[in-house]
């Protein structure tokens, strides 16, 4: 095989999500039901809310309350800190672990063990490859990815951004990655 296969077979092995839509709203319990999942682990920063909200607004709340009503799990892994992470998740009674350290696998295990839902029951949702879907493929679990909320993150993200974009025009190139409704 040439290079540049093996280059994208190892791409596409890590940091290819299951499924790609627009928002977390999309996620519905149908769309879950299809894909077997009975827990989500979900990021906070640009995924539910933009990196610079520090609280839950409806949007969100009616989706967690959608879930649980479902008995579809939902926990919140961030790699923010412990006050962003509380602050958001606590007062509604939300799971979350702070310092996740995405993509390392440690805070996923945990959060799959604290559900007591298998692996395979359960799906990352998460706005970055480098982080939230490389994990997810690392320890094996399905994926989603979102279009984050906000187009400026904090300046930690922005080379990771600039290798997103470069791997998201591969596999857009490769006729990969198409976004669902
Ligand atoms: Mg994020």
């Amino acid at each position: 095989m040439s290079l540049e296969g093996t280059a994208f077979k190892l791409i596409k092995k890590y940091f290819m999500p299951t499924s790609y839509v627009e928002d977390f709203t999309k996620i519905t319990p149908a769309r879950l039901n299809q894909l077997d999942v009975k827990s989500v682990i979900i990021d906070l920063d640009n995924t539910l809310v933009g990196y610079d909200e520090m609280n839950a607004n409806d949007r969100v709340l009616e989706w967690v309350r959608l879930m649980k009503e479902n008995g579809i799990k939902v926990t919140i892994v961030s790699n923010g800190k412990k006050k962003r992470v509380r602050q958001f998740a606590k007062p509604h009674d939300i799971d979350y672990i702070f310092n996740a350290r995405k993509p390392l696998s440690k805070n996923y295990k945990k959060a799959i063990s604290s559900t007591g839902v298998s692996k395979n029951e359960t799906v990352m949702v998460g706005d970055q490859l480098l982080t939230d879907i490389f994990g997810a493929n690392l320890i094996g679990i399905k994926s989603i990815l979102v279009v984050p909320v906000k187009n400026r993150d904090g300046y930690a993200t922005l080379l990771n951004r600039r290798i997103e974009r470069f791997i998201m025009r591969y596999f857009r190139k490769k006729g990969l990655l198409v976004k669902e409704d």
